[in-house]
């Protein structure tokens, strides 16, 4: 279980913190309580995870949007990989990392550079590019838990050359174009610009024989079924992060996430504010004058109300638990029907009689 506490608290940090004073929060947390540091010691462990899981959060731009808007919601995934970046999963944060943060700096700088960081040799891992797709679901829909599959088109391992790029596994050479150094230097007036090669995307070695089915990518797109969990309560145009859901990582490297954004058909008879629902409930002028029980509408077929003597236009009559559940407590919240007396337009004669009678009863000349 992921924890729901609080991650600008567990960093100590305010809400507007920039991504620099994130990072600087983590990193003395991460080195406080780095489990190396603190053998055996439980309570330190659990700080420790509890700092990566909201580091890993607020460091990154859009989850942290998310989590602004959404709370612990936004990443209620189960299913498989679950957690998103739960617990468990250290080695999935730590990659997943990416924005110029150095993990192996702190690691070195705990323990005297230790972890010998990765050799420069062999194919860049890089984590898979992200996928938005759409679930267009009812009002009733959020009521409970639901677990929907979606299909979607994404890319997987090619089968031929096995996620190399290369066929027959011929491997890679030196790139030609930057001698391996995965940089080009243009000169423009004064100034020499270092890019990243063109020809080898920075990485130095080029394949000698790409593989003909994936041209090279190692890749290749695949249509796939996904099981996306979605808490009740949900709000019309909330994003859902579905960690690791998303295309294949390049040479091995992690999935990139699926971002799944939720769209809540309008519904004819309730109007939707948060965990609350309206409706207006047209009665009878002799209704509104005698009150009295009454079948109304709700997302759960009919229930009755209990309307009084007397009740005026415009007067609400709450129904308590029959709204939507909240997101983060599961309580529902109420149906407010707006009571509408009906004026009726085509009396028949005996009605209008009746009618004038009772004008005059009250002293209101037709
Ligand atoms: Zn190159
Ligand atoms: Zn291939």
């Amino acid at each position: 279980m992921a924890t729901e506490k609080d991650y600008y608290e567990i960093l100590g940090i305010p809400k507007n913190a920039s991504v620099d004073d994130i990072k600087k929060a983590y990193r003395k947390l991460a080195m406080m309580h780095h489990p190396d540091r603190n053998p055996g010691d439980k309570a330190a462990e659990e700080k420790f995870k509890e700092a990566s899981e909201a580091y890993s959060v607020l460091a990154d731009n859009q989850k942290r949007q998310l989590y602004d808007q959404y709370g612990h919601s936004a990443f209620s995934q189960g299913g498989p990989g679950a957690g998103g970046f739960g617990r468990g999963g250290f080695e999935d944060i730590f990659s997943g990392m990416g924005g110029g943060f150095d993990f192996d700096d702190i690691f070195s700088s705990i323990f005297g550079g230790k972890r010998s960081r990765k050799a420069d040799t062999g194919p860049r891992r890089t984590k898979g590019r992200d996928i938005r797709a759409d679930i267009n679901l009812e009002l009733n829909d959020v009521l409970k838990t639901k677990k929907i599959r979606i299909k979607l088109k994404r890319d997987e391992v090619c089968d031929v050359c096995g996620g190399s790029g290369s066929q027959g596994n011929t491997g890679s050479k030196v790139c030609p174009t930057c001698g391996g150094a995965g940089a080009v230097r243009t000169t423009q007036g004064f100034f020499t610009i270092q890019t990243p090669c063109p020809a080898c995307h920075g990485e130095g070695r080029v394949i000698s024989n790409p593989c003909k089915t994936c041209r090279g990518t190692g890749m290749a797109e695949k249509d796939s079924e996904i099981t996306v969990r979605i808490p009740a309560g949900v709000q019309d145009g909330q994003m859902l992060l579905v960690s690791g859901e998303g295309n294949v990582g390049k040479n091995g490297g992690p999935r990139g996430d699926l971002y799944v954004k939720l769209n809540i058909r309008n519904n004819t008879l309730f109007e939707r504010h948060t965990d609350d629902l309206f409706a207006k409930l047209r009665i009878s002028y002799p209704r509104a004058v005698f009150g009295g029980s009454m079948e109304v509408d709700t997302l759960e077929g009919k229930k009755k109300v209990n309307i009084s003597a007397g009740v005026q236009p415009g007067h609400r009559i709450q129904l308590n638990g029959e709204g939507i559940p909240n997101i983060d407590t599961g309580r529902r919240g109420s149906i407010y029907y707006e009571v509408v007396v009906d004026v009726p337009q085509n009396l028949p004669a005996r009605a209008k009689n009746l009618l004038k009678d009772y004008a005059e009863m009250i002293g209101d000349k037709m």
